[in-house]
């Protein structure tokens, strides 16, 4: 059996999985939100494994760039793409939102949003702190109890650098942790067999939850235009200006590229989730797509938590609606506030469910719009989390393989 045989054959099931996963939970609800426990084992079988993932692959990434001062240069290219790219993102959901007005028509919502309101500081400079703070841990064993991927990952890049000045002592704990590095993608690999089963049963039992296809649709035509707008917006990046980027700066077919992807990027989809998606991310850039372990091990965890184009697109859009069915006009500077905010906002949402609901509040602030517009769009936030978690974990995948031409040029 070839391993494209069997990489076919997954992707074919996961298909199947998404498709038998919407009609089970969009026509028979209940049956749906029954199968919901299987897709919480996927997911739960996928979380257990971030934790030591990231570990073994900042010290295994780290130490295979062996001349330390690479270092600087990975890091140096990786926050480049991630810059460039969500700000393309954010220009994006920007320009749509303005030229299509799906705001306009819409009236605001009377109800008083306060649910979920975070108590941190929204201003600016409190969310760079909050920011600056989460990438020292206070304790590393709370960072793992809580699944706290960044400051795990500035800890284990330390970590993974001074063994590589420690001579002999050093290589012998940097081979242990290479050996722990392929056991753990083993497991992810056992575990990728699960995901169309798990993958259909979350689609299954999210779509249950929300009533089956009857019990959403009222919601879905009432804010139809908006939806169709940021989805439009995620496709433009999705299916041009990563595929470009990718073509352009990482040499690769962008086909058969998101080919081998796609079983991280249907994950993301039904577990809503950067975070839970980093093992099935790591597999198929390095396994299926080849993409070095150096550049993969890097760029893929990190930009799990600080680079989601799909976000800081939505949020950027989501506050010029919410403006819009105001009636308030935006300036200008309202409008580069936005920029920057929704930027700031996609890098400190956790890669958890719905997180970027949330951090918009960081960008309502910071131009005065009414929190509570946030009411209106919360009833689809759900279905809109899961194209843009899509989205971030494209993003992610592509930065692999840019990154990883880049070393192989330098
Ligand atoms: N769910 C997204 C992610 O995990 C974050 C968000 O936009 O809410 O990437």
């Amino acid at each position: 059996m070839t391993s494209n045989f069997v990489s076919n054959r997954l992707l074919i099931y996961i298909l199947i999985g998404i498709v038998v996963g919407s009609a089970i939970g969009g026509f028979y609800p209940t049956v749906g939100e029954e199968l919901y426990f299987f897709g919480r084992l996927f997911v739960q079988a996928l979380l257990v494994l971030v934790v030591p993932l990231i570990i073994t692959s900042m010290v295994v990434g780290v130490s295979h760039l062996g001349d330390v001062r690479k270092l600087g240069s990975v890091a140096g290219t990786t926050i480049l793409y991630y810059f460039v790219t969500t700000a393309i993102a954010v220009i994006i959901g920007i320009s749509l939102v303005l030229i299509i007005e799906p705001g306009v028509s819409m009236t605001p919502q009377e109800v008083p949003f306060t649910e979920n309101l975070p108590t941190r500081d929204l201003s600016l400079w409190g969310s760079v702190q909050n920011l600056l703070e989460s990438l020292i841990p206070e304790n590393l064993v709370t960072a793992m109890a809580e699944n706290q991927v960044l400051p795990l990952i500035v800890f284990f890049v330390c970590f993974g650098t001074v063994l590589t000045t420690l001579g002999s002592t050093g290589e012998r704990v940097i081979h242990l942790f290479e050996g722990l590095n392929a056991a753990i993608l083993k497991i992810v690999q056992l575990v990728i067999w699960a995901a169309p089963v798990g993958i259909g049963a979350l689609i299954a039992g999210r779509l249950g939850a929300a009533g089956g296809f009857l019990g959403f649709w009222p919601e879905l035509v009432k804010l139809g235009l908006y939806t169709l707008t940021v989805i439009l917006g995620l496709s433009l990046q999705a299916f041009v200006v990563l595929p470009l980027i990718l073509y352009l700066f990482g040499k690769r077919d962008p086909f058969s590229y998101a080919r081998g992807m796609l079983a991280a990027i249907a994950s993301a989809f039904s577990t809503a989730s950067s975070s839970a998606t980093i093992p099935l991310s790591l597999y198929c850039a390095t396994k299926r797509n080849q993409v070095s372990q150096k550049a993969a091990n890097f760029v893929i965890p990190l930009g799990a938590t600080i680079n989601m184009d799909g976000t800081a697109l939505y949020e950027a859009g989501a506050a010029i609606f919410i403006a819009q069915t105001y009636g308030i006009e935006l300036t200008f500077v309202s409008l580069l506030i936005i920029f920057v905010t929704s930027t700031l906002a996609a890098i400190g949402a956790a890669g958890i469910p719905e997180a970027g609901l949330i951090t918009m509040l960081i960008v309502l602030e910071a131009v005065h719009l009414p929190v509570e517009g946030i009411a209106l769009i919360l009833t689809i936030d759900w279905l809109l989390d899961r194209f843009r978690t899509a989205v971030n974990v494209w993003g992610d995948s592509v930065g692999a393989a840019v990154v990883s031409h880049h070393i192989e040029e330098s």
